[in-house]
């Protein structure tokens, strides 16, 4: 395989009443939470499939499928450091990643060095190297109207 390769990733999950939401590793006050079989942080999901998609590694729920009992609830950041043990097998490293996360509320921007500085020590690369945006979408569409959360997320792996 090449010694740089790039890979791409795409989530949504429902916003709903009575679950917590995390986001990037953390957990922010908000009054609806994301809805999943796992804790539903849709831009450590997002981040997985980059990450997977990079190293030709199929996606998140091939490695982690919801029909498992053993991922009801989970720590998405367990996940996370899963994917990228999967990569390092591979014999590839983390270059960079840059994630967009698609939200109406709750402002997300005082949250992003907080979730950086979660996602870098998972990986185990600089906080420079992560990228987080957030934006709306002029309250159109389902992200718009507040149903649910979307992130983009893109990421590089280089050869060892
Ligand atoms: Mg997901």
């Amino acid at each position: 395989m090449a010694s740089v390769r790039i890979g791409f990733g795409y989530d949504v999950h429902r916003l709903v009443e009575g679950r917590e939401l995390w986001l990037g590793g953390i957990k922010i006050d908000s009054p609806r939470g994301l809805l999943g079989h796992s804790d539903a942080d849709v831009l450590i999901h997002a981040l997985c499939d980059a990450l997977l998609g990079a190293a030709n590694c199929r996606d998140i729920g091939f490695h982690f499928p919801d029909t498992d009992l053993k991922y009801k609830g989970a720590d998405s950041k367990l996940l996370l450091a899963e994917v990228v043990r999967i990569i390092t097998a591979r014999g590839y490293r983390v270059g960079n990643v840059d994630i967009t996360v698609c939200a109406e509320a709750p402002k997300l921007n005082s949250h992003i060095p907080s979730m950086v500085d979660c996602l870098a020590k998972i990986i185990n690369i600089g906080a420079d190297n992560i990228s987080i945006k957030a934006t709306t979408t002029e309250k159109l569409g389902f992200v718009g109207r507040e149903e649910g959360i979307a992130t983009y997320a893109v990421a590089l792996i280089e050869k060892i």
